[in-house]
């Protein structure tokens, strides 16, 4: 697998494809239309590689970079730009992959713009239902992946325990033995 998909969220872990992006040097790994390809099957949006071009990894950059605007908003009580919910709503406005049964079971195909319209149709009803209250930055500041804590007392302070959590009690357990204070988390919050 080339792609990571910490939070378990297809909109959300689409927005995790620009990795550590609060920091000066983002790391895209949506970097080639065979990245985007390999996004599309591994997530499980498309059976097979939908043949994406250049143009559908700028346009898969503008929606997920128009979703990211979106959780932003959320999370810090900001209003987004007008234009990412334009854009949200454009693409999910266009028909989403197809399931059909095939000899050998379901078969999901897609085109590139089909297989985007699934992804922002999850956005939508994640920003536009209750999940959108419950949602966070990863507090390992390396981090920054955006999920929904749905866990008792909205205390879940990690995108996932295995990737950011560990890494963070170790952090933690190091600095303790250092004689250093605690680390505190650096995320985006209300403000
Ligand atoms: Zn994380």
């Amino acid at each position: 697998m080339k792609h990571a998909f910490p939070c378990g969220d297809l909109a959300l872990d689409f927005v995790g494809t620009l990795r550590v992006r609060r920091s000066p040097v983002p790391q895209d790994v949506l970097d080639s239309p065979r990245a985007l390809d390999a996004w599309f099957v591994e997530s499980g949006v498309a059976d097979a590689a939908p043949g994406s071009d250049a143009a559908d990894l700028a346009a898969a950059v503008a929606l997920r970079e128009s979703i990211y605007d979106l959780v932003r908003g959320r999370i810090t009580g900001t209003p987004p730009g007008p234009a990412s919910v334009d854009l949200l709503n454009r693409v999910a406005a266009r028909p989403p992959a197809v399931p059909r049964l095939g000899p050998a079971g379901r078969v999901l195909t897609a085109t590139a713009e089909q297989a985007l319209s699934t992804v922002a149709r999850h956005a939508v009803e994640i920003l536009g239902g209750p999940a959108a209250d419950l949602l966070k930055e990863c507090g390992r500041p390396a981090c920054t992946q955006v999920y929904v804590d749905s866990s008792r007392g909205f205390r879940r302070e990690w995108c996932a325990m295995a990737a950011c959590g560990n890494k963070m009690k170790a952090l933690a357990h190091r600095a303790r033995l250092r004689g250093n204070p605690p680390l505190r988390p650096s995320r985006l919050v209300a403000g």
